[in-house]
């Protein structure tokens, strides 16, 4: 990771003084509970050991201006400028959308955001299903947050990132994303149920359990994907609807297939069936680590992964390769995690198998003529904070 020292000069380069301060958030993995944060469920994301450092001083003009270490310009940092009150959604795009909607969303919310210089160096994976997005947003907001002295809660302070994502840049995420990041905390998987937004720390002791994660990389991003997901959102309300609940969050697992049975779109009652048989396996899972059953999850994971191929159709070859050739190598289970068709899976394995399991993902994505997956070991850590 970027050292704060590292993205303190980074600061200096852009904008020719010291920065007031250095703030990081991280990005995240979802162990389980995918899709279902839109459909008022529950989810179980940890806080990767990846971040997004933001260093922010304040200005005294109503000028935003805003660099990225990703987003050199023949390696030289690209200043872009806003001013405060020009700020609309929708008006700007690419990377600074993201920035600029949290300063936005603050403001919208009543706060009072004066002009700041911003710095941004992260070594989150952009674009690889473990939320470089919010830990862009929540790196920003949380500066701004402690800055100017303001008294929001984390989780106002992720409605707000989320809002920023939402209607500034125009992404229509869920609430999880943005919660992992500012409220994981290391050791724990973090349980939101995002209708109520309570969370509860689920300790996850996998190292005395002799066990660990791996996150693989796909390095992909089929084409598919955004409009996928707003089709996907779109059956979810179709079967609530139907169905007559709020939310498909609403029905209950046990009495699913009578519910299911009601639907009469095959897609949409395959869609529905994701949903509802993914909220028992959150439940299941926070049961199976609450009670010291860890390699027990490995199964679930592997469950909810073929119910992402198979009912919800959100995955793709190399999701699906990762985790038929982590399983049948010797690990736990495996999931593709995040938006799928590309991106990032979450691996559950012994320690002793680490080596075996990842060989043998390289050497079948280089067999299926796929490019070469990044591997990585993970711990869970601590959400958002102030480091210098
Ligand atoms: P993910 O959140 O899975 O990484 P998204 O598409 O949601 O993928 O968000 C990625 C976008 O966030 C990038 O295309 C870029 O606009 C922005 N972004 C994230 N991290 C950075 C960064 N360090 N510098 C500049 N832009 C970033
Ligand atoms: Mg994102």
């Amino acid at each position: 990771m970027s050292t704060p020292e590292a993205s303190g000069e980074g600061f200096h380069r852009a904008f020719g003084r010291p920065p007031e301060g250095i703030w990081s958030a991280p990005g995240r993995v979802n162990l389980i509970g995918e899709f279902t944060d839109y459909n008022d469920g529950f989810v179980l994301p940890l806080a990767l050991p990846f971040a997004t450092q933001a260093c922010v001083a304040r200005r005294d003009d109503n000028l935003v201006r805003v660099a990225s270490a990703q987003r050199l310009e023949g390696g030289r940092f690209s200043v872009v400028d806003a001013a405060l009150d020009q700020l609309r959604p929708a008006t700007t795009s690419g990377w600074v959308s993201y920035v600029l909607g949290v300063v936005w969303a603050l403001r919208e919310a009543g706060e009072n955001i004066g002009g700041v210089e911003i710095h941004i160096d992260s070594d989150v994976p952009i674009g690889a299903g473990l939320s470089s997005s919010a830990a862009l947003e929540c790196s920003v907001a949380l500066a701004l947050h402690d800055l100017y002295g303001l008294k929001l809660s984390l989780q106002e302070l992720a409605r707000v990132a989320q809002r920023a994502e939402n209607e500034y840049v125009g992404v229509p995420t869920g609430i999880m994303d943005q919660t992992a990041s500012l409220r994981c905390r290391a050791g724990h998987a973090l349980f939101l149920d995002t209708r109520t937004l309570e969370v509860r720390q689920v300790p996850l002791d996998l190292e005395p359990a002799g066990l660990t994660l791996l996150v693989v990389n796909t390095g992909v991003k089929h084409a598919l994907g955004d409009s996928a997901y707003a089709n996907r959102r779109r059956d979810c309300q179709r079967a609530a609807k139907e169905l007559g609940v709020a939310a498909l969050r609403d029905i209950a697992p046990e009495k699913m297939d009578a519910f299911l049975a009601q639907i009469a779109d095959v897609v949409v009652r395959r869609r529905a069936r994701h949903v509802i048989s993914e909220q028992s396996r959150v439940l299941e899972v926070v049961g199976l680590l609450e009670s010291g059953r860890l390699a027990e999850v490995g199964p679930v994971l592997s469950a909810g992964h073929w119910s992402l191929r198979d009912d919800f159709e959100v995955s793709c070859a190399e999701l699906d390769t990762i985790v038929e050739v982590a399983v049948a190598s010797g690990a736990c289970g495996a999931r593709m995690t995040g938006g799928g068709f590309g991106g990032s899976a979450v691996v559950l394995l012994e320690l002793a198998a680490v080596q075996a399991v990842t060989m043998a993902v390289a050497k079948a994505f280089a067999t299926r003529g796929f490019g070469t997956p990044e591997i990585t070991e993970i711990v869970a850590c601590d959400g958002a904070s102030r480091v210098a």
